[in-house]
């Protein structure tokens, strides 16, 4: 399996650190509103690089943070006049709910900031022990950026244009720095804000030391693949490579993995810009699986560009998958139940090369343009053989499925649709039920009962008659 490094600018091997396992850890959103689309792309993407390493049969630890404490959540608190903490818990049960529209698995485990202070705490101290940070005269704490060798190995930079750059920008407490690209691991607090005791001063922590801390916690000092968008190179991953190299002594992260921007008029998708969809917005014109599927269409490492005419084709696209699926499914309902013919053993090793084709394009950076691509090409063979005129057994029929399905879930795109039945629905088949009882059709009776006991509806009779609920 090859993936794109951004640290050595090429395709490497994945060779995981520990055998059938691989540990992995995608920097999560800031809290403080309704995720747009452009942060639901490195969800959805790197949700699908970890449905393909279990497809492979390895166990992978993903850990994904929210960051909830931030300038952002402390202005809405305050304009809101409520709690830090009311801001961001709202946000990531928001954002959970999106994430499930769009079938992205929970994390492993989903850390957040504010519970891991200590060990926060606990990594600057060890920073400041060994000579790689430093604390101002306000109390703020530096990382000393020009004692870590490495500094600028992900991103490429050269240093001394970044510092002459950051000369010109100074603002307040630069000047306290020892280099313009010394980077704040914790600051003073200000009136209104949320604080913690430490031993430099009441204070909150800098941004990028919280992922230092839950990847080393979570997976350890050392991961295999630590990722999120293309914007997170310099500084945060920049950043967060010094703090936890120079505490652990030992090479942090050995695939850096970043996604391409999600742009609308060719222009990067973002809050500040105020160029954006939430991802709620999304789901009033179209299932979250079309936003997962027009998202899949590109390459991660390409840029891509948000519009409805997208959307649309990604809708058919997606409606053509679906309806092959259905159609076979309802032909093998139907279908007798004999062993498969030879010829249907010779179909399925064609079928084979579908799946052959799908996890060569995968493996090649998870090419899941060219997997869906592959998808489509088992979707055209299926229809061919469950067109009006053929016959085959169900056996074949339902192989065929589990092929299909088992590559949809890898790129999380639900096949099967929940039958939902509505309230009048039900209402009328109770009122048949109680006709056929009355008739003392009792089979039909039992048949409805157990109809509805098949969708999830519970009959109880009562004194004031049938009533029904959910299982
Ligand atoms: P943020 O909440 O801004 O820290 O972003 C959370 C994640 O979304 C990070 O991995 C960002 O790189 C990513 N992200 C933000 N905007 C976009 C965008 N327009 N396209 C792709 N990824 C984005
Ligand atoms: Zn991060």
């Amino acid at each position: 399996m090859k993936i794109y490094n951004t640290e050595s600018k090429q395709k490497e091997e994945f060779v995981p650190i520990e055998e059938g396992k691989v540990r992995m850890y995608v920097c999560g959103p800031t809290v403080y509103n309704l995720i747009h689309i452009g942060n639901a792309r490195p969800m959805i993407v790197f949700d699908t690089v970890r449905r393909y390493f279990e497809y492979k049969g390895y166990q992978v630890n993903y850990v994904s943070n929210f960051t909830d404490v931030d300038d952002k959540i402390i202005k809405k608190a305050l304009e809101e006049g409520v709690d830090a903490s009311v801001i961001s818990e709202r946000y990531i049960a928001e954002c959970k709910k999106d994430m499930q529209g769009m079938n992205v698995k929970p994390a492993t485990t989903h850390p957040q900031a504010t519970q891991e202070i200590d060990g926060m705490i606990a990594m600057i101290s060890t920073l400041i022990e060994k000579g790689f940070a430093y604390v101002a005269a306000d109390g703020t704490v530096y990382f000393r950026t020009r004692k870590f060798d490495y500094y600028g190995k992900l991103s490429h930079k050269n240093l001394d244009d970044l510092r002459s750059g950051f000369r010109n920008l100074q603002v307040s407490g630069e000047e306290q720095k020892e280099d313009p690209l010394d980077f704040v691991l914790w600051k003073p607090k200000k009136d209104g804000e949320p604080y913690w005791e430490s031993p430099w001063c009441q204070g909150r922590p800098g941004w990028h030391i919280e992922c230092s801390v839950m990847s080393k916690r979570y997976l350890g000092d050392q991961i295999d693949i630590h990722a999120g968008g293309e914007d997170l190179i310099f500084p945060h991953h920049e950043n967060e490579i010094a703090q936890s190299e120079a505490a652990n002594g030992k090479e942090f992260t050995h695939y850096w993995m970043h996604n391409a921007f999600l742009n609308i008029d060719n222009r990067k998708m973002s809050k500040s810009l105020g160029n954006f969809f939430t991802v709620r917005d999304i789901s009033e014109k179209y299932d979250l699986q079309v936003l997962r599927f027009f998202m899949l269409s590109a390459h991660y490492r390409s840029p891509l560009n948000f519009s409805d005419e997208l959307m649309k084709a990604a809708e058919s696209g997606l409606n053509r998958i679906i309806t092959a699926a259905g159609n076979l499914k309802d032909k093998a309902a139907k279908a007798e139940n004999t062993e498969l013919s030879d010829v249907e053993k010779e179909l399925l090793s064609q079928a084979d090369t579908y799946r052959a084709k799908f996890e060569e394009v995968m493996e090649d950076d998870f090419n899941t343009a060219d997997a869906i691509a592959a998808v489509f090409d088992l979707v055209r063979f299926i229809n061919t053989e469950i067109a009006d005129g053929k016959s085959h057994s169900g056996a074949f029929l339902n192989k065929l499925y589990a092929e299909l399905s088992t590559l949809t879930d890898v790129l999380g795109i639900i096949i099967e649709k929940e039958e939902e039945i509505l309230a009048e629905d039900i209402e009328k088949l109770i009122e048949e039920r109680q006709a056929a009882r009355k008739n003392k059709d009792f089979a039909r009776a039992d048949a409805i009962r157990n109809e509805l006991l098949e969708k999830g509806i519970i009959l109880e009779d009562t004194r004031e008659g049938v009533k029904w609920k959910k299982a």
